[in-house]
């Protein structure tokens, strides 16, 4: 049995407006991950059962390692039909929010939300949650957005609604936003939820391999240039940088998602609790930030103080705008300022 996470009043709230509406639209973050697009699907399986008029929309493209997943392919990228989502969000009875907390992360669809007039349900596990909603599931303790959409459709009492489909988007939300199950995951309700869904007929191990394992030739060799040319340590701060221009992502034929997961790897090296990842975007003119933790060391204060960024405990990022030397620069600053915290005992 699940213990009760999402509270009795935000159910009931949630079923009242989910069996009054017709036209759903959920939307997700900007360069959405395995969590936004695993939870988004998710919900959208689910809502097909119910034979509401379901839409998923979000703002950029995801990356090619998700495209597997059912249901992806009616994924609407706003970037590319903005008039026909704009459409769609006015139009819509109400709107799912999910894996995000202020309507920022959204980018260019904020203002089309902001002004839709239809009831809006924020689903999240980030810190902070803003006030746009009328209905507010934020869960920071629990690892994923994909796990709550599992807990809420449980909590409505439709699990025997839940698909084959759609328990492998919540699969892969929750499993991506664990690193496969190696960090936020020793809860044991997650391991209860995974043999709910294995329950349905997932494969588990058939997604890791589609998520993990689908990689280009291209991404393996950045992966040993990174590695080999572009990753300094810094033993005295417990700390790790690597970063990576336009011009290097464009030798190893960079395709979006070909660095997710680099930000990582300095974290196997023993000792090293704090890595930061820095990339000339390659459509916007900014540097994109990641940063990860190993531990209690708070990597989403460096993103909020250093980085106009966010984000989990050991997992944040945020954008920089100004040339690489000066991100560089800033990331050094950090160290400096958070030296006490990277080198205590923990
Ligand atoms: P990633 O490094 O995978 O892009 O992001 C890791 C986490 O950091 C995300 O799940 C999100 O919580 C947070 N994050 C990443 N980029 C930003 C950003 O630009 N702003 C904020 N507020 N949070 C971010
Ligand atoms: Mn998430």
């Amino acid at each position: 049995m699940l213990t009760k996470i999402i509270s009795q009043a935000n159910v009931d709230h949630a079923e009242k407006w989910f069996e009054k509406a017709d036209k759903i639209v959920i939307v997700s973050h900007v360069s959405p991950d395995g969590d936004a697009i695993g939870s988004s699907l998710g919900l959208y399986h689910f809502l097909n059962t119910q034979s509401k008029t379901v839409n998923v929309i979000v703002p950029n493209q995801f990356p090619d390692f998700l495209r597997w997943m059912p249901g992806a392919k009616d994924v609407i990228i706003y970037d590319k039909y903005k008039e026909f989502a704009d459409k769609l969000i006015q139009e819509a009875d109400v709107i799912c929010c999910l894996d995000f907390n202020v309507l920022s992360r959204i980018d260019t669809m904020e203002e089309a939300v902001k002004n839709s007039p239809a009831r809006k349900i924020m689903i999240d596990h980030h810190l902070y949650p803003g006030d746009f909603a009328g209905i507010t599931i934020s869960h920071p303790e629990i690892s994923s957005t994909s796990e709550l959409v599992f807990r809420l459709i449980c909590r409505l009492g439709n699990f025997g609604d839940i698909t084959r489909e759609g328990a492998e988007c919540i699969y892969t939300g929750m499993m991506t936003d664990t690193g496969g199950f190696t960090y936020n995951s020793n809860d044991r309700s997650i391991y209860y939820i995974i043999s709910e869904l294995l329950s349905k007929g997932i494969d588990k191990d058939e997604i890791y391999r589609n998520v993990f394992n689908t990689h280009s030739e291209g991404r393996l060799r950045l992966m040993g240039f990174v590695l080999y040319e572009k990753m300094e340590v810094f033993r005295n701060f417990n700390a790790a940088l690597i970063w990576l221009t336009k011009d290097e992502q464009r030798k190893f034929q960079y395709r979006k998602g070909d660095t997710e997961g680099f930000v990582n790897m300095p974290l196997t090296m023993e000792g090293i609790r704090f890595s930061c990842f820095l990339r000339e975007d390659t459509e916007k003119n900014m540097i994109k930030v990641s940063l990860r933790s190993v531990g209690t060391f708070p990597c989403n204060q460096v993103a909020a103080e250093f980085f106009n960024g966010g984000g989990h405990l050991n997992a944040s990022g945020g954008e920089f705008y100004g040339t690489m030397d000066e991100a560089i620069e800033l990331f050094k600053r950090a160290l400096i300022k958070f030296e006490d915290l990277l080198l205590a005992k923990k």
